[in-house]
């Protein structure tokens, strides 16, 4: 049998990728600039309805300059979702700032509003960067009203969240800044990159700026600031361009991924899939399962699906979990930490047949004995 993978890069059956990287090549446009980073820039901010954006090399390269351009500096406070891929805080520490984690509310897994406002007034943070963890959206409306109220600068990871649509907005476009990741295994990929998006121009140009080693305007090399070298590169660009013709494509994939899971184990009381919220367009971009059991734990499905060649994985271990964030504080009860020891990860790739599908769901139930 196939391995079943948990979620791939999927290029589109049209091959639009090859075709912007032809013209990249046509025209010598491999490094470091063209057309395709422009336009790539300017699809993405059309589509999600935001004013600009600045391609490059990361979401974690993203969230890095949104830190610098919130002005976090050594020793200032940085709220964090504490369930969420260890890159949404790694940058805090690159800037020797201070991670605080938040706990997560039970419905949407993201962060609990009530705790982040409570933070806010014990921490006096000076930014907060909330995650749409696995496409599901947080209550970022609500969050973005209390980060105003209190002067925080909302940075919105949104790697996992391209498509997710919250009160008809798309996620990513709330914050002072949004992130996108275009990695490997998210909704659409570029083989790697990523995106920072923000309605203030003067900030996106500085994030350019920065992501080119802060060559100041002069003929000759200048250098005011420390700069990085964190752009994305006409070849990615054009990957990400011909990925954009399928994003909806994948979104109703993963949609349909969803459905399947959930009618196949809506009558197993100890199963529980996770859901969209009323005002949401989810892009389930992994499809997750809690059990709530005494006796069966996410392990045994997890080995019994691994028995089967299918992936599947943990849920995210909480950052304040973490060893190596054993140091920092922690505000909120034991939610993530739940989610944690109860939840898994399902396939979610879109190259899966309705076939496939069917044979996650056999196994699955097995161990149910269903
Ligand atoms: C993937 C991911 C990132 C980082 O994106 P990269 O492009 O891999 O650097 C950040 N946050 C979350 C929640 C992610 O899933």
């Amino acid at each position: 049998m196939e391995r079943i993978l948990l979620a791939s890069p999927h290029m589109s059956k049209e091959g639009y990728e090859l075709e912007y990287i032809h013209d990249a090549f046509d025209k010598n446009w491999i490094a470091p600039l063209g057309e395709n980073v422009d336009k790539f820039e300017q699809e993405v901010a059309e589509l999600v309805g935001i004013d600009h954006t600045a391609a490059l090399d990361s979401g974690t390269s993203a969230i890095h300059l949104a830190l610098k351009l919130a002005g976090v500096k050594q020793g200032d406070i940085v709220l964090c979702q504490t369930l969420t891929f260890v890159a949404t805080v790694n940058p805090v520490l690159y800037e020797k700032a201070v991670p605080v984690f938040i706990d997560s509310e039970p419905g949407s897994w993201n962060l609990d509003p009530k705790l982040v406002e409570n933070a806010i007034i014990k921490y006096k943070p000076k930014a907060l960067i909330a995650v749409h963890l696995y496409g599901l959206a947080a209550k970022i409306d609500e969050i973005k009203e209390i980060c105003e109220r209190h002067g925080v600068v909302l940075i919105e990871d949104a790697a996992e969240s391209l498509g997710t649509i919250y009160k008809n907005q798309w996620t990513g476009t709330f914050g002072d800044f949004g992130i996108y990741s275009f990695n490997g295994n998210k909704i659409i990929t570029t083989s790697g990159g990523g995106m920072l998006a923000s309605n203030n121009k003067e900030m996106i140009d500085k994030a350019v700026f920065y992501s080119t080693q802060a060559r100041e305007q002069e003929i000759h090399y200048e250098h005011e600031e420390i700069g990085y070298n964190y752009r994305m590169s006409n070849i990615v660009a054009g990957i990400g361009r011909g990925q954009l013709n399928v994003l909806e494509e994948r979104v109703q994939q993963k949609r349909h991924i969803f459905e399947t899971y959930y009618n196949a184990f809506k009558d197993i009381p100890e199963i529980e899939i996770i859901r969209e919220g009323d005002n949401e367009r989810a892009n389930y971009w992994l499809s997750t399962m809690i059990i709530h059991s005494d006796t069966i734990t996410p392990k045994m499905v997890y080995d019994a699906l691994n028995d089967h060649n299918i992936e599947s994985r943990p849920v995210w271990k909480p950052m304040h979990l973490q060893p190596v964030f054993k140091d920092y504080d922690f505000v909120g009860t034991n939610v993530a930490e739940e989610l944690f020891n109860k939840g898994l990860c399902l396939p979610s790739d879109t190259k899966m047949t309705d076939e496939d599908l069917q044979r996650v769901v056999d196994v699955v139930l097995s161990v149910f004995e269903r």
